[in-house]
């Protein structure tokens, strides 16, 4: 006790602004090791935790300079000071607000606990539920639509808890909550490195440039803005150039890639390229088409055997390839063969599969590739926002950057 008698130059005292500078380095050290144990090893959460510990640091360092002027200086005893914090025997429990009174009646300037540090992280915490509603939210809806079938919407829809469930079981391979945690932020931001579509993107990229003796004036990939292409009549009602790709094409064309890797019904198949993604009025003049899904609202992949060179493929292996991945599709993502349904994903006919209360269509097939769309999709889930020009726009800030902001 005798070190914390305060004397008139409160010498014994300024030892403990010492020891809280030791103390903050110890205290940062032992949070290092107990992220590690529970395998919290992201940058992000190690800056939050540091981040944290100096704030309380700075914090508990301003009450002490206070208390020093304040009681301390009027000579009282440590004794005192432990006493307070007897009274206030809830005070320790509140590491957000460290005190002086957190201090232990030994005389050890135990600020902050390194365990209490956790509670700092959401680890376990609900982040989003059934009901909620957030931009955030909105990220989800797009970038798990592959897992069950969804629309950019803000909200956190039955849809939404089915496909975090779907997410949790094939990919994560946890118990299903049906509740977004940071497990399942970092998990959506690992499915985003894992599965790479930068170089698809490119290919998707409208080619009308490269056509040689085209009248109309050419895009830089993603149409001219044009509406009907100045025409009117059925065929042209639909016929606006969206200014990009859809985002969901691209987060879709992400869990075809993982249900072939992780379902071994489909391991054989690999994606060989996106051949047709945007296509704009000088394409589609210039190949005498009348279509306009693909002025960003559809994607034209090849899926071939992983073992050999498509020109090794029969046209009825590669029809087979492509039908196993309408069979991702219409399992995996619910998409639905033809245009009769709404705010789904849709995919057109092979020769070998017909719809299944009209029959075949020749309308739409697709043979050896598979063609799937978000043409169904109701307007404000095709506004420009959605369709964007790069890959990188494609995938946007990582979920773990986005929930950084949370609540602050
Ligand atoms: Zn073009
Ligand atoms: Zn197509």
């Amino acid at each position: 006790m005798q070190l914390y008698y305060a004397d008139e130059a409160l010498s014994k005292w300024n030892e403990i602004d010492e020891l809280f500078e030791e103390e903050k380095q110890q205290k940062k050290e032992s949070i290092e090791v107990i992220l590690y144990k529970i395998g919290t090893i992201e940058p992000y959460h190690r800056d939050f935790a540091m981040k944290k510990l100096d704030e309380a640091h700075e914090h508990v360092k301003s009450n002490w300079q206070l208390e020093k002027e304040q009681r301390i200086k009027p000579s009282l005893w440590w004794k005192e000071v432990a006493q307070a914090q007897a009274q206030n025997p809830t005070a320790n429990t509140d590491a957000n607000t460290p005190k002086l009174s957190n201090l232990s009646a030994d005389g050890k300037a135990w600020f902050i606990h390194p365990v209490a540090m956790i509670d700092y992280f959401p680890k376990s915490e609900i982040l989003f539920q059934k009901g909620d509603k957030h931009e955030i939210i909105r990220e989800i809806n797009i970038r798990l639509a592959g897992f069950g079938g969804n629309v950019p919407t803000d909200e956190f829809t039955e849809r939404t808890e089915k496909m975090i469930k779907q997410f949790q079981r094939d990919y994560m391979q946890v118990e299903e909550t049906g509740v977004v945690d940071i497990k399942i932020i970092q998990a959506i931001d690992r499915f985003q490195d894992e599965y790479s579509i930068d170089s698809f993107f490119t290919q998707a990229q409208c080619q009308c440039s490269t056509f040689k003796n085209l009248t109309e004036p050419t895009c830089n990939g993603f149409g001219l803005n044009k509406t009907n292409n100045g025409k009117t009549g059925a065929n042209y009602a639909y016929g606006i150039e969206y200014p990009g790709l859809h985002r969901t094409l691209f987060w879709v064309l992400r869990s075809i890639m993982f249900y072939i890797d992780s379902d071994e019904r489909y391991q054989h198949l690999t994606v060989e390229i996106v051949s047709s993604g945007y296509r704009c009025w000088a394409d589609n003049i210039y190949n005498n088409r009348k279509s306009t899904n693909h002025m960003g609202k559809a994607l034209d992949i090849h899926v071939i055997k992983k073992e050999k060179a498509k020109s090794e493929h029969s046209r009825d292996e590669r029809i087979n390839c492509c039908d196993l991945v309408r069979d991702i599709l219409t399992e995996k993502t619910n998409a639905e063969y033809r245009w009769f349904h709404s705010n789904g994903i849709a995919l057109e006919n092979s020769y070998t599969r017909y719809h299944p209360t009209r029959g075949r269509d020749n309308q739409s097939i697709a043979s050896v590739w598979a063609h799937y769309d978000v043409r169904v999709f109701e307007s404000k889930f095709l506004e420009n926002q959605f369709f964007v020009k790069t890959a990188k726009d494609i995938n946007g800030k990582y979920l773990q950057e986005l929930v950084k902001n949370l609540g602050s």
